[in-house]
Parts: C-alpha cells; sequence; structure tokens
C-alpha cells in the first residue's frame, strides 16, 4: 500500500512537471496537396506532365502550399510535411520550400494521400483537392481514380477523397481544419465536417470549365485561411468514425471486379463491384493502394 502511494505521488508529481510542457507542444501541420483543386486547373492540359501548361502548373501548385505554410506560421504553426498526392506523386518543386520542411513523393504508399500523417499532429490541411465522383457539378470531379471507378462506397456512403483521408486523420486523432479547392470540393468538406475553413479558389462551370481566379490571388486567400484555421485550432476535433469498415469499389469495367474478387475476403457484389471489409481505416487504405497500383508486371 505504502508502495502504491508512493508510485502514485511521483505520477502526479510527473504529470504536474509535464503539463506546462505539453501546452506548449509544437504545433505541426499535415498538408496533403492534389492539383485538380490548384486554382486555374480545369483540364488534363495543367495536370499531367505530357499537358501544355503542366510546368506552369508545379509552380503554382508549389506556390499554394507555401502560401499554406506561410500562413500557418503567421498563427504559430512550426513544422510541416506535406504529402505529394497526385498523380505521379513528384509534383511539388521541392526546392522551393523552407528548410525543414519534409515532403512526402512517390508512390505506392500505404496510406496513399495522407502517407506521412502521425498522432504528433495538430492539423490537417487538404490543398488543391476536388469533389467526389459522385459529385456532377465538381471540376475533374472524381475519387481516387476518374479512369477506374464509378463509385468508392465506405460502409455504404459515397465517398470523396477527402472523406476517405479526413477518416484517416481522424484514425491517428487529427482533425482536418483547412480546405482549398472549387465550391464543390469545399463544400462536401464543410458539409462532412463543420465549418472548416475554405479558399474557394474557382467557380465550377462544368468538368472541364471554372471561373478562375489568378494564382496570386488564390494564394493570399489560401494563406489567409491557413492562418485563421491555425488560429482556431483548437476549435476542430478529428472525425470519430472507427471500424469495422466496409468498402465498395464499383470499377468501370468487368474484369477487375471479377479478378479482385479471386481474392479471399474480397466479395463481388454485382458486376462492377467488389466488397472488402476491415477493422481499421489503414488496412482499407493499403487495400484501396493495392487495388489501384498492382499490377503483374511491376518492377523492380
Ligand atoms: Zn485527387
Amino acid at each position: 500500500m505504502h508502495h502504491r502511494f508512493r508510485v502514485t505521488s511521483a505520477l502526479l508529481l510527473c504529470a504536474l512537471t509535464v503539463l506546462p510542457l505539453a501546452a506548449q507542444r509544437p504545433i505541426k501541420v499535415f498538408i496533403s496537396v492534389d492539383m485538380e483543386g490548384i486554382g486555374g486547373v480545369v483540364t488534363a492540359e495543367q495536370l499531367s506532365p505530357s499537358g501544355f501548361e503542366y510546368a506552369k502548373f508545379r509552380e503554382y501548385m508549389t506556390a499554394e502550399v507555401l502560401a499554406a505554410i506561410a500562413g500557418a506560421r503567421e498563427a504559430g504553426a512550426t513544422e510541416f510535411v506535406v504529402a505529394d498526392a497526385h498523380g505521379n506523386m513528384q509534383n511539388l518543386l521541392i526546392d522551393r520550400f523552407p528548410a525543414g520542411v519534409t515532403i512526402i513523393r512517390g508512390s505506392p504508399r500505404p496510406l496513399m494521400m495522407m502517407e506521412g500523417i502521425d498522432s504528433t499532429f495538430s492539423a490537417a490541411m487538404f490543398i488543391g483537392y476536388h469533389s467526389a465522383t459522385t459529385n456532377s457539378q465538381g471540376v475533374r470531379a472524381h475519387t481516387i481514380s476518374s479512369a477506374t471507378f464509378s463509385a468508392v462506397k465506405l460502409n455504404g456512403v459515397a465517398m470523396s477523397e477527402s472523406a476517405i483521408n479526413a477518416t484517416i486523420a481522424g484514425h491517428f486523432g487529427v482533425p482536418v481544419v483547412m480546405v482549398s479547392g472549387d465550391e464543390q470540393a469545399v463544400g462536401e468538406v464543410q458539409k462532412m465536417l463543420g465549418t472548416v475553413e475554405g479558399a474557394i479558389v474557382k467557380r465550377s462551370i462544368s468538368f472541364h470549365a471554372a471561373a478562375v481566379m489568378t494564382p496570386e490571388s488564390s494564394q493570399a486567400l489560401i494563406r489567409a485561411k491557413a492562418k485563421a484555421a491555425i488560429f482556431r485550432v483548437k476549435d476542430f476535433r478529428p472525425t470519430t468514425a472507427t471500424g469495422p469498415f466496409r468498402l465498395e469499389l464499383s470499377y468501370k469495367s468487368y474484369t477487375p471486379a471479377e479478378m479482385m474478387a479471386y481474392m479471399p475476403g474480397v466479395e463481388r457484389v454485382d458486376s462492377h463491384t467488389v466488397r472488402f471489409s476491415a477493422r481499421s481505416i489503414i488496412d482499407i487504405s493499403r487495400f484501396i493502394e493495392f487495388a489501384t497500383s498492382y499490377r503483374a508486371d511491376l518492377t523492380p
């Protein structure tokens, strides 16, 4: 009993000395960056290395992340990990970033667009995001792969990339605090998560058209919203979605659905859809990455 008392008081003393330190925990920000929602982007000409404007839009994509970092820094954030999360995952111009920023690039990776996140972060931001494949209005609206999937559902609900990624962030106890993109992408996130800060850098007209602002204006808006989000970082709560999760992937073709269902644990729901269940969103993420990236002729 006496011994136990000593342990308890030692723990208490420990807690009292650690508490002020914990309150000063550095504000670490995780930034996941896609490209379809970058200011000015409307077609594949800006989105892939074969497009005539791609080189220019890598600059704008990089500048928007730098704007988010600058804004977050003004509000007290000190550490940043940036996940390049579009196409070949090697779009960001890494020499433009200040020392100390870590950039996640290349693929495959188990946490997809959220690789690099863990429980030490105070906030997550989505820059250059687009709306879900089920959204009929958004510029370049798709989920994971526009060429591959007509729908991606989690527990029966059609998912956007932002919804999946907010769930991954929630797994680590990290709240999403800010999103940039067209009004559809921002609207989807705010509908799901409440009053996260939203930088609307374009108004969608159709899948391949939008009313856009100048790059400088997009960057200024993102900087202001990132700053506002970190100023009130304590207002945000992580998503609390917990497993088990039931993932349904609806392919645009028959054959991938047929072959995926050869694997034990993967169920064919209908001609184009397979179902996979897992306890953790991390396993769901790994499954999606496998489903989108595996090829028998992968090398090395
Ligand atoms: Zn995307």
